[in-house]
This record gives structure tokens, sequence and C-alpha cells, in this order.
């Protein structure tokens, strides 16, 4: 299985496809939370892509793709893999294009309006990468590892209209873009998470 999943900030992107990879046993390959990692840790990349991530911007196409290409030659992405938040931009797309094929670009269709408070109520541990949402997660460490929460300083509003204005402008194209290779599934990404984690599932059962 080899998937993309396409959304919004604030879609659910990150949510449904822990779920996923956990039901299918494929490897989860989320381009910003390698990105975060390597902030934390103040690598040569992390510094370089810090202010831009922290503007709500994309970083460059090259950082991108040279992380992603090393990371699908990972042994448990043989089994498969879903990439949350990669491609962004259509040069991103046409480079995965090169590197491996793909099976289903699944998009998760949310309005603005729902995006702004779904990512306000957001928090994130900086540990093991898991999310979760305070209308659905009242405590504050992270149920799979203890660590404390945090509230990612890019889910701050004006980071986050940019956020929003970057994926309108870069990263909607990407819906015509997967379409028009006949790959593109859209799912309604408002509906309660149950219900889109069942649709989802649905469709991808289909690819079994
Ligand atoms: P995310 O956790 O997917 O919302 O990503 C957080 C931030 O990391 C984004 O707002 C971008 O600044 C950066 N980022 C993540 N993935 C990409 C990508 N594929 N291309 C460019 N920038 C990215």
């Amino acid at each position: 299985m080899h998937l993309v999943f396409l959304g919004p900030p604030g879609a659910g992107k990150g949510t449904q496809a822990e779920k996923v990879c956990a039901r299918f046993g494929i490897a989860h390959i989320s381009t910003g939370d390698m990105l975060r990692k390597e902030m934390r840790e103040g690598t040569e990349l992390g510094k370089q892509a810090k202010a831009v991530v922290e503007a709500g911007g994309l970083v460059s196409d090259d950082i991108i793709i040279g992380m992603v290409k090393n990371r699908l030659q990972e042994p448990d992405c043989q089994k498969g893999f879903l990439l949350d938040g990669f491609p962004r931009t259509i040069a991103q797309a046409d480079a995965l294009g090169s590197l491996t094929d793909i099976d289903m670009a699944v998009n998760i269709d949310v309005p603005e309006d729902v995006l702004v408070e779904r990512i306000s109520g957001r928090r994130m541990c900086p540990d093991c990468g898991a999310g979760y949402h305070v209308s659905l997660y009242d405590k504050d460490t992270c149920e799979k590892c203890g660590a404390k929460l945090y509230i990612r300083d890019d889910d701050k509003p004006e980071t986050v209209r940019n956020r929003i204005a970057a994926y309108q402008q870069k990263t909607q194209p990407l819906i015509q873009y997967y379409s028009e290779k006949g790959l593109l599934q859209t799912v309604c990404g408002s509906l309660p998470m149950e219900q889109v984690q069942a649709n989802i599932l649905a469709l991808l059962e289909k690819l079994q």
C-alpha cells in the first residue's frame, strides 16, 4: 500500500493516518513530524527549516524531497507507507512519482471555517508525535508515552492563516494532479472522526 493523504492543515490527516497505519501495518511518514524532530534536536536541517515552519511557510522542495527519499529506503516502508503532509507542491509530487508508484491519494476535505477551530484545540506529544484535540481528550499528558503535551508554535492563529494560504496556493493543485492520474479519492473530513475513519478504511479495503 503506497498512500498519500492530502488536505489542509487541521483536516485530521495525522489522526487518520495513525489509525490507518496501525490497521494495515504500514509506515506513517509525516514530514511535519520529521521536521519538528530535527528542530528539537537542533540539527543543521532543523536550523534551516525553523524560521519557515514557524512562519507557516513551506520548507524548500530540495530539503523535503531529500528527507523523504531517505525515509522511503528504510526497511519499515517495504510493507507499504502512508505519506502525511507530503507532497505539498507539484515539484514534490513529480519527485515522488520518480521515486515510487502511488496506489491512492486520499483527499480529506474540510471547509476553512472548521479548520481554525480544530487547530486551536490541538495538542501534541513532543516525544512520540501523537496528536490530540481538547474536545476529545482532556488530560495534559500523552496517553501512549506519558510525556507532557504541548501546543505547536505554528498552531497560533496568525501562523495558521499563513499555513492555510500556503495550502491553497501550493498544495490544492495536487487534487487535480492526482485526479488526472485516476488516483484521487475524496472523503468529507467534517464528519465525526470515527465516520471519516470508516469511510477511509472502506476505500482502502478495495486496494487489498
Ligand atoms: P504539518 O505537521 O504537516 O502541518 O507540517 C508542519 C510544517 O512543516 C508546515 O507548515 C511546513 O512549514 C513544514 N512542512 C511539512 N511538510 C512539508 C512539505 N512536504 N513541504 C514543505 N514544507 C513542509
